[in-house]
């Protein structure tokens, strides 16, 4: 039986425009090649999870304009329920603007619209929801008082809350102290303790200071070294995969929703983190948020094998 798993969050379209250079203020740069891919921190953590073998439900807000209904498709052809995902009359679809220069710099300006929407009522409508869900998954781009209601839900109905505080903000005690597992990478994990985190040592103090501040497990995601794991028992680096990195857009959202595939499946939180490295490794090989969430069988392939294709 899969694993089923509660994603709230965002959903937004991507429109990248690769450019020669990024554009300064008053200037017109040509010659760009336009892209459109589905992004949203919500929305690719829910695909990686179904794609990595969960049972997934999303509890979003899109638009009801076009971008709105391809986002959904998208989601149903993942697998993803999606009766939990409003449509909003009165605010367009979350967009992403992306400029992505030659070398590789990108500037980006995110639209918030029917995200800002999603509201705590929302959540409570949805509550049938996390009934029998083996993890509630979230991340900071929908309202912080969506977030905070979602985890009291989650936690009323014994389901464990894993919080990927992205893009980092301050939190509220009472909210971290119903995380069971905080997932930051290194900027958001510095910002939140205080603790500039460069390496394995600061990523144990920072991890070490957000346990005593109320949450159950921390993993910092540490980019290409892998995931540093803290808990009651254990505090340690699960080293990452050796791949070919081509663009790194989405990395900690495939490991945040592998992650939760894995712990719903049994598994203990350091081969959870493992299982999760090797998802986010196989997505750094491809371009795109959701278009680089690998599928099951690519993953076992590469905890295989220890070869991403
Ligand atoms: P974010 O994408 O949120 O900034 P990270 O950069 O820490 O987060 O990446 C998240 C995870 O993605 C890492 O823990 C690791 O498993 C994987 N990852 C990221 N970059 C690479 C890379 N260059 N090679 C292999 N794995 C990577």
């Amino acid at each position: 039986m899969k694993p089923k798993i509660v994603v709230v969050g965002s959903s937004n379209t991507d429109m990248i425009v690769n450019v020669p250079r990024i554009p300064h203020p008053g200037e017109t740069v040509l010659g760009g090649e336009f892209t459109t891919a589905a992004g949203g921190k919500g929305a690719n953590q829910a695909v990686a999870a179904a794609r990595a073998g969960g049972d997934v439900t999303l509890i979003a807000c899109v638009g009801g304009d076009m971008f709105g209904q391809r986002a959904v498709e998208g989601f149903a052809r993942d697998g993803i329920h999606v009766e939990y995902v409003a449509r909003s009359g009165c605010r367009p679809s979350g967009v992403a603007l992306i400029f992505v220069s030659a070398e590789g710099q990108n500037s980006i300006a995110v639209a918030s619209g029917a995200n800002a929407l999603l509201s705590p009522a929302d959540v409570r409508r949805a509550a049938g929801a996390f009934e029998g869900a083996s993890a509630l998954l979230m991340q900071l781009e929908t309202p912080l008082s969506t977030v905070a209601e979602a985890a009291r839900v989650a936690r009323r109905q014994g389901v464990a809350v894993i919080l990927n505080p992205a893009p980092a903000q301050e939190l509220p005690g009472e909210l971290l102290r119903r995380v069971s597992i905080l997932t930051p990478n290194e900027s958001e994990a510095s910002a939140l303790s205080g603790i500039t985190v460069r390496d394995e040592a600061s990523a144990a103090k920072a991890a070490a200071k957000l346990r005593q501040r109320g949450a159950g497990a921390v993993i910092v995601t540490l980019g290409a070294r892998g995931a540093f794991v803290a808990d009651a028992q254990t505090g340690q680096l699960v080293g990452g995969f050796r791949v070919k990195p081509v663009d790194t857009t989405a990395a900690g959202d495939v490991f945040n929703g592998a992650l939760a595939v894995a712990l719903g499946e049994g598994r203990s939180l350091l081969e959870a983190a493992r299982f999760a490295n090797a998802a986010a490794a196989i997505s750094v090989t491809r371009r795109g948020a959701q278009p680089s969430a690998p599928t099951r069988r690519e993953i076992e392939r590469l905890l295989k094998t220890g070869r991403a294709s």
